[in-house]
């Protein structure tokens, strides 16, 4: 039984949590939270403060490191890399090198495994980058997102004056996905690539007109995309667009001879974010706690990842059943 804590309990944490649930030879023995302990109700595993991790060293098999990647992990990556073998979500792209670094550091210190910037994107998405540019080398690679909501996107509107809540929905341009399949000469730009469509609770009285400028003009945010902006009332947004969905596609298009095409494609329709990349997460916890128990020390991608870690079959059992 590979026993597992999970360190921060949000919507991933939970995500985590049920993921472990469907897994028959993983266990979660504890949850680590910075709140107090009493006011975190799980499924039904104790709570220990984050500053009573170390009492759990030799308990714990790897530690899925939840915490949001603003803020939370770049302290939680090396401070519970300190004590066991963790595995994280770390997705803020431009900031992944450095952020490898600073677990490395500290992983190699305490003798044990970080497998960081698991996932969907960085992730799944990032290992099928990979496979796709290696076995057709003559081509070109792009990655759509969505549908699905951006919980970036949606927090800069709810900072609008005027907005009660916000959902911003991401969207592929469907004709573009087309082309790029097809191997016409396509720009991808954001316009070219994406849209984005946000459903809007704005406070009694609110001018409308303006916030719907402030949003569709917000410079990186929407300016170069085209975006709808559409009011609801609480109770709809609610309602309608409670979920917390998302998705995308890899794609790689390439020749394998002057003339013939080759097209690979990975795609995933998701309904609940959290849920989907807790899922990978745990599935990456019984990679890293099997890397580290072979003696393996230091950061780790994805790239490093072998299917059979992922898988809870036996490397016979892989063979007599999906060679
Ligand atoms: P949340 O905001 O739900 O949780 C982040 C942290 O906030 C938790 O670990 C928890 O820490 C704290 N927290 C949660 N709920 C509360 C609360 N009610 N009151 C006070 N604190 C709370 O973030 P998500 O779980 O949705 O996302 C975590 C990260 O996952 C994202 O930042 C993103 O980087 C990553 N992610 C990566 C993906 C990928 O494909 N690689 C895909 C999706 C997400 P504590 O218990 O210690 O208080």
């Amino acid at each position: 039984m590979i026993r597992v804590a999970i360190n921060g309990y949000g919507n991933l944490g939970r995500g985590a949590e049920a993921a472990i649930a469907k897994n028959d030879d993983m266990e979660l023995v504890v949850v680590f939270s910075r709140r107090d302990p009493a006011s975190v109700q799980t499924l039904g595993a104790p709570v220990a403060h984050v500053d009573q991790m170390g009492d759990w060293v030799g308990k714990v098999d790897v530690c899925l490191n939840c915490g949001g990647s603003a803020t939370d992990l770049e302290e939680q990556g090396p401070a519970a890399a300190a004590f066991f073998t963790t595995v994280d979500s770390f997705d803020t792209h431009a900031k992944i090198p450095q952020y490898f670094e600073a677990v490395d550091v500290a992983a190699r210190a305490a003798g044990n495994l970080a497998l960081i910037s698991t996932g969907w994107d960085p992730g799944l998405f990032s290992m099928l980058r990979v496979l796709g540019e290696a076995v057709l080398p003559d081509g070109a690679s792009t990655t759509f997102w969505g549908p699905g909501v951006s919980q970036g996107h949606s927090d800069a509107i709810r900072r609008i004056e005027g907005v009660v809540d916000a959902k911003q929905y991401t969207l592929p341009v469907e004709q573009t996905v087309a082309a790029f399949k097809h191997g016409d000469d396509v720009a991808l730009t954001p316009r070219s690539t994406h849209r984005r469509d946000c459903y809007v609770v704005a406070a009694p009285g609110a001018d409308l007109e303006r916030i719907e400028q402030e949003i569709v003009q917000m410079p990186n945010y929407f300016a170069d995309y085209d975006t709808t902006v559409t009011f609801v009332s609480a109770e709809e947004l609610a309602a309608e667009h409670g979920g917390i969905p998302h998705g995308g596609t890899v794609l790689r298009r390439g020749e394998t001879a002057p003339g013939v095409a080759a097209n690979v494609g990975f795609e995933l329709e998701l309904g609940s974010n959290p849920g989907f990349t807790g899922s990978v997460v745990v599935a990456m916890g019984r990679a890293a706690a099997r890397m580290a128990a072979r003696g393996e020390v230091g950061a780790r991608t994805v790239f490093d990842v072998t299917l059979a870690d992922l898988s809870a079959h036996s490397q016979e059992e892989l063979r007599a059943r999906y060679l």
